[in-house]
């Protein structure tokens, strides 16, 4: 489905000079301690973008220092919400002014899509920030009339430095998920992005600082997850993790909290979340939806509705659906204006994507369509469909991650409610039906963080996002996403011979 061969790539967009490769630590880039760099890799071609500071334990420390020195003593906690408002309002000003630059590092960094970056992604980013900002100065406690000796008030105050983990599938929304409320909290932090995409978060971290943010405040150390991502979750002057990630990392940074300073942890992990089709859907919409649902972003999403479970009456014909549409999907050069779906983030996910189809093969499942990508370099895969696969088939319960979709087939309400809450996970369901009742009776069976019915991936900034189980615990997004930053103070003060 892709034209040009070879690795020859026409140029749709012209991409820009990297500008920023090191450290961002209290408002300055610097090398790294060790002087270690890493390399970031173009996975159109495999080919090397840019060597990037490699950060470890000692810079995350240094980083630390600052965003505690910030903390403790800086202006950013105690100045009026409506002072840390204007200058994240800014903040979000200068990313929009900027958001074609910045959707081309996302672009070449992790195979996204530079238009849906630069049109949807990147602006979306930029409005949760700034919702967060109109936030900033609504942070308010209660008022507690106790008893006729006691009255009290609580304070809702920022937690103080934070840790940020992020994964490389969405950089930019991510950064700003996690850096929008714990700016608004009043916290100050130390910023992890994945080593496969760091570029755009350390363009942000400029960005942050001609807007006016104080030095200290926002600190970004690029590098690997095993040395400067776990010296984030053990580190004894860090006040809160916040880890989006695999569900095995997750364990990891909620394991070495409990060992260090027991800092409260939050986590958005993986998911193999179901999309539920009745038979009283139009075939056609649906099937467009449910392709959308998991090939979006080269299925490299954690809400991915990856489990498609078909009703009976129109199994057949929503398999045919399915496999025409996908099979017209474009795959190719993210930059390209018509692809639909642009190379894995890596040849390690490229690698385990595949792997995973051989044994989707292997274990007796019916690949329809999809497979490797052969006609170019570059880590491409194929909207791929597996059709007849059962519950305990390894494609339906491990998170693939890629694009890969199971097709099952399901008859009454009561089995597919069992079914689709047979997993470890929780993180989202479609319903896909006209029957109102249906609706909602599937929708408050299902154990997951959200659900959509009638719709996918419709996300907002007022709608709390987050997991059951082993998804994770914690919402980012919607006001929600404050709570993560803050602590309550009660404050208790007697009364003498009052008579009420
Ligand atoms: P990952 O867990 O390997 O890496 C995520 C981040 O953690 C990276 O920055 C990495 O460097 C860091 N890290 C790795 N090892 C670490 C350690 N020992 N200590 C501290 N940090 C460490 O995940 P990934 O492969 O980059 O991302 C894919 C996974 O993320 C999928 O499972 C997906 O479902 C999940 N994900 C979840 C959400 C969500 O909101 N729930 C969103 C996106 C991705």
């Amino acid at each position: 489905s892709e034209s040009n061969g070879n690795g020859v790539e026409p140029s749709y967009v012209k991409i820009p000079q990297i500008k920023f490769t090191k450290l961002f630590i209290n408002g300055e880039f610097v090398e790294s301690l060790s002087g270690k760099t890493f390399e970031t890799i173009d996975p159109r071609t495999g080919e090397v973008i840019a060597k990037i500071s490699e950060g470890d334990k000692e810079d995350i420390d240094l980083a630390v220092k600052a965003a505690r020195q910030a903390f403790d003593h800086g202006p950013w906690p105690r100045l009026p919400g409506s002072e840390r408002r204007k200058i994240m309002l800014k903040f979000a000003d200068l990313i929009d002014e900027n958001v074609e630059e910045i959707a081309a590092l996302d672009a070449i960094d992790g195979g996204k899509l530079y238009f849906f970056l630069k049109i949807v992604e990147i602006p979306g980013a930029v409005e949760f920030l700034r919702y967060c900002a109109g936030a900033a100065d609504k942070i308010h406690g209660t008022t507690l009339k106790m008893s006729r000796e006691l009255q009290a008030y609580t304070l809702r105050e920022p937690i103080g430095v934070v840790g940020h983990i992020i994964p490389w599938n969405s950089p930019s929304h991510m950064f700003a998920m996690k850096v929008g409320p714990a700016l608004a909290a009043g916290c100050t932090m130390v910023v992890k992005p994945a080593e496969q995409t760091p570029l755009s978060a350390l363009y942000y971290a400029h960005l942050a600082k001609l807007a006016g943010l104080p030095d200290g405040v926002l600190n970004v150390v690029t590098g690997y997850g095993r040395t400067a991502g776990a010296a984030i979750s053990s580190h004894m002057d860090i006040d809160k993790v916040s880890f989006t990630g695999s569900t095995e990392v997750g364990r990891l940074v909620m394991q070495a909290a409990a060992l260090s300073n027991l800092k409260p942890v939050s986590l958005e992990l993986g998911g193999k979340s179901p999309f539920i089709v009745f038979d009283d859907v139009d075939v056609d919409q649906i099937s467009s939806l449910a392709l959308q649902g998991t090939f979006i972003n080269k299925g490299e999403i954690c809400i991915a509705g990856s489990r498609v479970f078909v009703q009976e009456g129109i199994y057949d014909k929503f398999l045919i659906k399915l496999v025409e549409k996908a099979k017209a999907w474009v795959v190719g050069d993210p930059f390209d204006p018509s692809v639909q779906q642009g190379p894995q983030v890596d040849k390690n996910q490229y690698e385990r994507v595949l792997k995973f189809i051989e044994i989707g093969k292997k274990e007796g499942a019916t690949l329809l369509t999809g497979g490797k990508l052969s006609n170019r370099k570059g880590y491409y895969i194929e909207p791929t469909i597996f059709s007849d696969v059962s519950d305990d088939m390894t494609i339906a319960k491990e998170e693939i991650f890629g694009p890969v979709m199971s097709v099952l087939k399901f008859k009454t309400v009561e089995e597919v409610i069992k079914r689709a809450n047979a997993t470890k996970y929780g993180l989202a369901a479609g319903i896909m039906t006209n029957d109102l009742n249906i609706a909602n009776r599937v929708s408050r069976s299902i154990r997951s963080g959200v659900i959509w019915i009638n719709c996918y991936f419709a996300f907002d900034n007022d709608l709390p996002f987050g997991g059951y189980k082993m998804s994770g615990f914690g919402r980012e997004m919607g006001l929600e996403s404050l709570n993560m930053y803050l602590q309550v103070k009660s404050v208790a003060t007697p009364i003498y011979n009052s008579p009420w």
